[in-house]
């Protein structure tokens, strides 16, 4: 008799914290977006029509930029246990299109330290924490640009 019942548990894998982090079997992991043929829309992640000018089968395939700058923020005090706050929790406009929300590091969680259309670049980390089956995970952030 088999060992039914006793799952094979897969080997801890490493994946990305989000579905358009991409981990490529060679080369650096990349954010992936779709780019609109018609009007040259770019979105974080994979879209069939285009949000912009409702063109459909022209979306595209691209890596996101890794750049950007600083478009919005929220200082965030609370949150589940665990999570260490405060930290900014930013929206940042990526150079060659697209938008994304992500936390913004290295730079003091005070309004008075925190400048609109800070340059940053968008930058992908392992995240300390894994998951119950020992699943390790990248996530993208943004540092300041110096
Ligand atoms: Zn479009």
């Amino acid at each position: 008799m088999s060992a039914a019942g006793a799952a094979v548990k897969p080997a801890p894998t490493t994946k990305g914290a989000v579905p358009f982090l991409v981990i490529p079997k060679e080369g650096e992991p990349y954010l992936a977006g779709s780019k609109c043929g018609k009007c040259g829309e770019v979105v974080a992640g994979s879209r069939e029509v285009c949000g912009k000018c409702g063109a459909r089968k022209t979306m595209q395939h691209v890596k996101l930029g890794t750049t950007g700058k600083l478009y919005n923020y929220t200082v965030v005090y609370r949150n589940f246990p665990g999570v260490p706050v405060p930290f900014i929790s930013a929206i940042v406009d990526i150079d060659g299109g697209g938008t994304l929300k992500g936390n913004l590091l290295g730079v003091e969680p005070v309004p008075e330290k925190i400048k609109f259309d800070l340059p940053v670049n968008i930058v992908i980390r392992q995240v300390p924490q894994k998951d119950k089956d020992g699943n390790s995970y990248l996530a993208y952030f943004f540092e300041p640009r110096s």
